[in-house]
């Protein structure tokens, strides 16, 4: 398997990457290894001084890495613009808490003193997907390499220039070889680097099946692992919702990357009260989206990331319509050059329908009529996943209420602006565990060593 660079948009391939062979993998992790005896031991101060400089080379690189990443994987591309914006934002946002989030914490045992501290624990490996190229690299980099760690990853087959150009960040920045190192490699070589001795920690974002396939294999060599898997997010309207703001957060939510984010909007649970209108409103919506070049400032509808994503969504709506669903907009892929899906609303899915507990990855919605408040907490509870999830109410109370009652990661209430440097990100369930971002994200691949220091007798 090579790693392929295919425009979807037109379906043209741009560029070829050879896997690397198992001597230049290994030749990887030892200078990855060697560059952790040194960087472990260097100041905040010190790494700080590289990570920012890798945050405003992205800066200065905006343009390019932001087309790169259009032409790569199709995400429009004032979008591809704001993930770079925002990825540039966590490296520095790393660069200069990092130590604060670390400090030692002050213990208070009955006799003596005693702290917690924190040390690096050395290469740390990244499987990483292709929907935000940048963004999930920064989640990575940024926290890990502030904290002392090394980090080697693997990106996914079908963005190796977002992958080559972010590690170029790294090098340009003047890091120390072996830092950060990106690792065009199968997924067989992808398990020997988990079960390297060197490597001390994995952190995974992908679908659900990587998950159980690399966390197993960090399990079975006892290292620590995170996982950030996939989700299918309720978006519940209740009878007081603003359905003008509504609106627009549910055309965001769905269609933000084309629909393929983890924790977008996915399964929409409208209150008998409001159902009609908001789904009224919201076809009308998603119907007037008009598909064209991402790379075209105007276009509102991209394409989906390769042509396989969109004959597994396609499929996955077929499968839907056969158990009983129906097809309220869309369904189809478009016909036109290029990866496109037409936006799609299902209704009617029975809980014995597969749809039911699946995530479409692109832009499908399935619409969901429910009674009251606690229908819809019970239908948004219904599911494997726990990742995100929103509620919509003029009454932040009630907001906060039904927040606290949905098993998952996260909530929003009136709104769904899932990521902010300072605010962890993550699911439990089959969405995975550990967080990324904020505080929370730097402790997920350190130490917490405990160092007590009484004078005290040793008892006889
Ligand atoms: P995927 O197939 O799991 O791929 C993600 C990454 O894992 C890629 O680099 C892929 O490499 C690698 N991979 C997959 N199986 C592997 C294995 N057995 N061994 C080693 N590497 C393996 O996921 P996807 O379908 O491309 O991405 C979308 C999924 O990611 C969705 O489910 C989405 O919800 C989830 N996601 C979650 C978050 C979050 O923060 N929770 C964020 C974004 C996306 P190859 O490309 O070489 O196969």
């Amino acid at each position: 398997m090579a790693y392929l660079s295919v425009n979807p948009s037109n379906g043209e391939q741009n560029r070829a990457f050879p896997e690397l062979t198992d001597a230049e993998l290994e030749a990887k992790l030892a200078a990855a290894a060697a560059c952790f005896k040194d960087w472990r031991h260097l100041s905040y101060a010190a790494r700080a001084t590289i990570v920012s400089r890798a945050a405003s080379l992205m800066e200065e690189r905006a343009e390019i890495l932001a087309r790169t990443m259009t032409l790569e994987m199709g995400k429009r591309i004032n979008e591809a613009r704001g993930e770079v914006a925002f990825s540039t934002s966590i490296l520095a946002y790393y660069a200069k808490n990092a130590e604060r989030f670390l400090t030692p914490l002050k213990l208070h045992p009955t006799l003596g003193e005693a702290h917690m501290e924190s040390s690096p624990i050395g290469v740390i490996f990244g499987v990483e997907p292709w929907n935000f190229p940048y963004y999930q690299l920064a989640r990575v980099a940024g926290p890990h390499l502030m904290a002392g760690n090394v980090l080697m990853v693997k990106h996914a087959a079908c963005v190796p220039q977002c992958a080559i150009a972010f590690e170029a960040l790294w090098t340009d920045a003047g890091a120390p070889a072996g830092l950060y190192t990106n690792l065009l490699i199968s997924h067989a070589q992808s398990d020997a680097v988990i079960d390297d001795p060197r490597v001390r920690g994995v952190a995974l974002t992908g679908s659900v099946a990587a998950g159980r396939s690399i966390a197993a294999r960090a399990g079975r060599n006892l290292k620590p692992s995170s996982m950030e898997l996939g989700g299918s997010d309720a978006f519940i309207v209740l009878e007081d919702a603003d359905l003008e703001h509504t609106i627009k957060w549910a055309v965001w939510g769905r269609m933000y990357n084309g629909g393929q984010t983890c924790c977008a909007a996915k399964r929409f649970i409208v209150v008998e009260k409001l159902a009609d209108a908001f789904l009224n409103r919201f076809t009308a919506a998603l119907a007037a989206l008009v598909p064209g070049d991402p790379i075209d400032e105007s276009t509102t509808l991209g394409p989906l990331s390769s042509e396989s994503a969109l004959l597994e969504l396609v499929g996955q709506v077929d499968q839907a319509v056969t158990h009983g669903a129906t097809v309220v907009l869309g369904g189809k892929r478009i016909d036109r050059p290029g990866s496109y899906m037409q936006p799609t609303i299902l209704t009617d899915i029975s809980s014995d329908n597969p749809a039911y507990r699946d995530e479409f990855f692109g832009p499908v919605a399935m619409f969901f009529r429910v009674r009251n408040e606690d229908e819809a907490i019970a239908l948004a509870n219904d599911s494997d996943f726990g990742l995100g999830g929103s509620v919509f109410t003029r009454d932040i109370a009630r907001g906060r209420r039904v927040a606290s009652r949905v098993e998952t990661g996260m909530m929003f209430v009136n709104n769904i602006s899932w990521s902010d440097a300072e605010l962890p990100f993550g699911g439990i369930k089959d969405s995975g565990y550990g967080r990324e971002l904020g505080d929370m994200g730097i402790q997920e691949f350190v130490n917490k060593k405990l160092v007590r220091y009484a004078a005290l007798e040793a008892p006889v």
